[in-house]
């Protein structure tokens, strides 16, 4: 068999887990295994290395950024092969550039093009186990590039589909997905199985605990994926096409904090002024959630909408370039905001599912600010402030003990 196992940087903290995931990947290679290891930065070095670029220059050049975040990878690589070496095994680590790891050029945010798998299957058949750099890429100028925070699962999970990977594995500080963050809602459940679907948008919609990019790769390329814990051996759960249970009514809780809410006040009320608005956010890839479109004072209209945080700047920075052929009177920005959001796909087929969870926050008293559905989701904006308490409050709602 060929696995693929990824440890987060929790689980690469210090030494002694750096040797619990040698031991634990060794015992893989000893049954016969061909084992490729794919490590994130060790603990909280891509932070700190991030708080130390801000320091020198809060507006640094993204390719200066991925340049030093790469170099978090590179160390817990090179201390894992060294971990294996002392325990006597063969093992090497590689670099993104060492295997050939090609991704489009935008600097921290790139996307996997091709993966060259000649250089790992060579090591693999002269007996070593295999360790890479998650979250980095070279594109086309030879760069460095990286693929946005969390990106480590994507590189498992692209590395597991170029390599035909009987598995690929993906261990972390929880023993599997929940259906909810159990760090905020103690009483989460965790799932035993979910659709690539539903885990696609409980990580779009901030459950972190795999990266969304990683999850669309795993549909598209067929790779099942098992999340779980890096500290003990507790059965974790499974990302695939179909699952063996009924759908849930709804399967996960997800909340991103790291949403902006943008309101653009007082527009003529006439046809193609939205289109020309989301058209300038389009054209600088500002990706836009939540929208909502009001009738405002004298034949005016108001149009309020959620960017990610850290593009809430260069949204209004636009807005304002065009202010006057938009025929905005006004734009206000708000960071404390978040989103919260229920995800399931049986929510298709059930009435009442947004009566309900807009109950919970009712009982709670908290307000919502807007509000926006799919097919298998329910998205609200809320105050920063009342985020934990309507985790705990929906959760609570719809998923019983
Ligand atoms: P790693 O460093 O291993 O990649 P992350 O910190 O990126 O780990 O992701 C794991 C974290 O995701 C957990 O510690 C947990 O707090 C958080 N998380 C958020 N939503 C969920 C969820 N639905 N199920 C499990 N963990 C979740
Ligand atoms: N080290 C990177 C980050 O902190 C990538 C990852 O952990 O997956 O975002
Ligand atoms: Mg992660």
């Amino acid at each position: 068999m060929l696995i693929v196992k990824k440890f987060g940087g929790s689980s690469v903290a210090n030494k002694e887990r750096i040797f619990n995931v040698a031991n634990r990947c060794i015992e893989e290679y000893r049954k016969g295994n061909k084992v490729v290891v794919v490590l994130s930065a060790m603990g909280d070095t891509t932070d700190d290395m991030i708080a130390m670029a801000n320091d020198i220059n809060p507006d640094a050049p993204k390719r200066e950024m991925d340049m030093l975040l790469a170099c978090g990878e590179q160390t817990s690589v090179s201390l894992m092969a060294m971990a294996m070496a002392s325990l006597g095994v063969p093992a090497i680590s590689l670099n993104a550039f060492q295997v050939s790891m090609h991704t489009t050029s935008k600097y921290s945010n790139a996307r996997f093009k091709r993966i060259d798998t000649e250089r790992i299957s060579h090591e693999l058949e002269s007996g070593r186990i295999v360790i890479v750099t998650g979250f980095q890429g070279i594109n086309k100028y030879d760069d460095i590039t990286t693929l946005g925070r969390g990106g480590s699962d994507t590189t498992a999970v692209a590395l597991a589909a170029a390599l035909r990977a009987d598995a690929c594995e993906i261990y972390t500080d929880v023993e599997g997905v929940y259906t909810a963050d159990p760090r905020v809602v103690p009483n989460a459940k965790k799932i035993k199985e979910i659709t690539y679907d539903e885990m696609l948008e409980l990580a779009t919609l901030g459950a972190k605990v795999l990266h969304n990019r990683s999850v669309e790769l795993a549909k598209k390329y067929g790779v099942q994926l098992v999340v779980r814990s890096s500290l003990n051996k507790a059965e974790g759960t499974v990302v695939k096409e179909v699952t063996k249970v009924e759908s849930m009514l709804v399967s996960g809780v997800a909340v991103d904090k790291n949403a902006a809410r943008i309101a653009l006040i007082g527009l003529r009320n006439e046809p193609g002024i939205a289109f020309k608005v989301f058209d300038v956010l389009a054209k600088k890839n500002i990706n836009v959630d939540v929208i909502l479109q009001s009738i405002g004072r004298d034949d005016t209209k108001d149009i309020s909408f959620t960017v990610d945080e850290d593009q809430a700047k260069e949204a209004v920075s636009v807005l304002k370039e065009n202010q006057e052929r938009l025929t905005i009177q006004k734009i206000i920005e708000e960071e404390n905001v978040a989103k919260l959001s229920i995800v399931g796909a049986g929510m298709q087929s059930n009435a009442g599912v947004a009566a309900k969870m807009f109950e919970a926050l009712y009982d709670v008293g908290v307000n919502i600010r807007m509000i926006a559905t799919s097919e298998i989701r329910i998205t609200v904006l809320i105050n920063l402030e009342d985020v934990d308490l309507a985790t705990k409050a929906v959760h609570d709602k719809f998923i019983e003990d």
